[in-house]
């Protein structure tokens, strides 16, 4: 493990420093453990890592050909996967999530490096046809200074698709990780550091939301934020990001259907409507926690549901269950709350997971739970949980299906299952969502993949080319020369 990851959460230019703050301890989700200690970042402190990225965005950095940059971001995705097995097992650690996700999330993060480095080179501007007389180009340049509040739910992989991109484009960033998850993002930053990133262009200050994260998001110095995180303090990111009138880009949360035709291939569908609720125990923005099911099928499907979920293994995140701990003791009493007054709202309980008796007692487990048959206004179907829950709800037509889908104040991701070819397209338009799945979810995670919500699933893309067109700005010259 890197020498310094369970010390210290300051990068400044180049170098960790001491931390002037107190010290705040890091909980292990499958035990209760404590097991590290991270720094709770300063004010004073966002201020130097301005400051210092500042220094990188107007100096060596800022003036490094993209083809140059490239080559540190391949670099960092090669060391990256060489540290695969090492990130994997922190994250696990860390997050509480099952290894083996833990372990493609490092993998997704050296995929995204490697993208974002072969793309540097290759953003273009253009030329534009004007008036006789003129030469009219455009050039895509960064920021500067791009300031990265991230959750804790996939640290790298978000690291990846956020700082990566930025970086490609020649910003320099300041990265504050979630205070429940900020391991991974000091392992990442002494392995950029190693792959030879220069000093300034990458700073962390890790620490607690309301006073790292707020000095960061109101900071006057920062010229670009990315948000990824909650609706409410979305929110306050992007009324600060409106007193200093900067762009943000907000990915938020999201209540995703996955929409089940009687003609689809339910062999294949079924593993990923469970999955793609219980990965990372349903803490995934992109978690679809609504199934909108056909009437003529919902029984089978629901009972095929229920015993994938009586069959889930939980426990511990190291040994790879198929559901591990949730990120927090607060996390897991939320969780049970939410579900208490959906049972008391009279829902129907389909079935609830059974813990094994081994489970560690001081892990923050709770019991995967199907609802069924609930109400399209119901808060279940409603409010996103950010656990293991999942509601099941039966409709009869396509346009009802439709409309319960876009029934939700979010607008993340969706999934239809349908062996029509024709329906496929109409649904692929009407369901007001940034990603639509077609008998599939998710697509394996999809570096290449735009991604971003409407509504209160926020606004702006990131992840494939449009996060290169976010993380830079376009300046148009227009040159007369008779
Ligand atoms: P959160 O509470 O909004 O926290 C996200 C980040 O913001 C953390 O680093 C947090 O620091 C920081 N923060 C908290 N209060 C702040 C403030 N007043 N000013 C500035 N920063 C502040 O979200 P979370 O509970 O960690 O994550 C769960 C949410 O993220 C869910 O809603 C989920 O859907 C969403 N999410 C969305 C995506 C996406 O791509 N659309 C991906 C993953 C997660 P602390 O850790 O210290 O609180
Ligand atoms: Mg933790």
């Amino acid at each position: 493990m890197p020498t310094n990851v369970a010390s210290s959460g300051i990068f400044l230019d180049g170098d960790w420093v001491d931390p002037q703050g107190e010290m705040l301890q890091v909980q292990d989700p499958s035990t209760g453990d404590v097991f590290a200690e991270i720094a709770n970042g300063t004010p004073a402190e966002i201020d130097a890592a301005v400051a210092a990225a500042r220094r990188a965005a107007d100096g060596a950095w800022g003036r490094m050909t993209a083809v140059e940059r490239g080559r540190i971001l391949r670099r960092i995705s090669d060391l990256l996967l060489e540290n695969v097995a090492m990130l994997a097992e922190l994250e696990s650690r860390d997050v509480g999530k099952p290894l083996s996700q833990a372990k493609a999330d490092a993998e997704a993060i050296a995929r995204y490096f490697e993208f974002y480095a072969g793309a540097t080179d290759k953003i273009h501007g253009e030329t534009i046809p004007y008036q006789d007389g003129y030469t009219v180009y455009t050039l895509r340049e960064p920021h500067g200074v791009t300031a990265h509040i991230i959750p804790w739910n996939y640290p790298l992989q978000i690291i990846g698709r956020s700082v990566g991109a930025a970086l490609a484009m020649g910003n320099a960033a300041v990265l504050k990780p979630a205070e429940e998850a900020s391991l991974s993002s000091l392992a990442f930053t002494e392995i950029a550091c190693e792959a030879g990133l220069p000093a300034g262009a990458l700073n962390v200050v890790t620490g607690i939301g309301e006073s790292a994260g707020a000095a960061l998001a109101s900071h006057a110095g920062v010229d670009h934020i990315s948000f990824t995180g909650s609706v409410s303090v979305g929110r306050l990111i992007q009324a600060s990001a409106a007193e200093n009138v900067v762009p943000v880009t907000l990915e938020l949360g999201g209540k995703s259907p996955q929409i089940v035709f009687d003609d689809a291939d339910l062999d294949a569908a079924m593993p990923f409507l469970l999955r793609a609720g219980i990965q990372n125990a349903g803490q995934t923005c992109s978690a679809a926690s609504r199934i909108l099911i056909q009437r003529t099928i919902y029984d089978e499907v629901v009972d095929r549901l229920a015993s994938a979920y009586d069959n889930l293994r939980i426990g511990p995140a190291p040994t790879d269950p198929d559901v591990g701990p949730l990120i927090s003791a607060q996390q897991k009493m939320l969780v049970e709350r939410l579900v208490k007054e959906g049972e008391g709202r009279g829902n129907q309980v389909v079935t609830k997971s059974p813990l094994n008796a081994d489970v560690p007692a001081n892990g923050f487990y709770v019991r995967p739970t199907l609802f069924g048959n609930v109400g399209g206004l119901d808060p279940l179907a409603q409010d996103e949980i950010f656990g293991p829950v999942q509601i099941a709800m039966p409709f009869d037509t396509e346009d009802e299906a439709v409309s319960i889908a876009n029934g939700t104040d979010f607008g993340l991701v969706a999934g239809v299952w349908t062996r029509d070819g024709a329906r496929q397209m109409r649904l692929a338009k009407s369901i007001r969502s940034g990603q639509i799945f077609v008998n599939n979810y998710g697509a394996g995670g999809g570096v290449e993949l735009p991604f971003g919500g409407i509504g209160k699933s926020g606004h702006g893309r990131e992840k494939g080319f449009e996060a290169l067109y976010g993380f830079s700005v376009l300046k148009t010259i227009a040159a007369y020369h008779g």
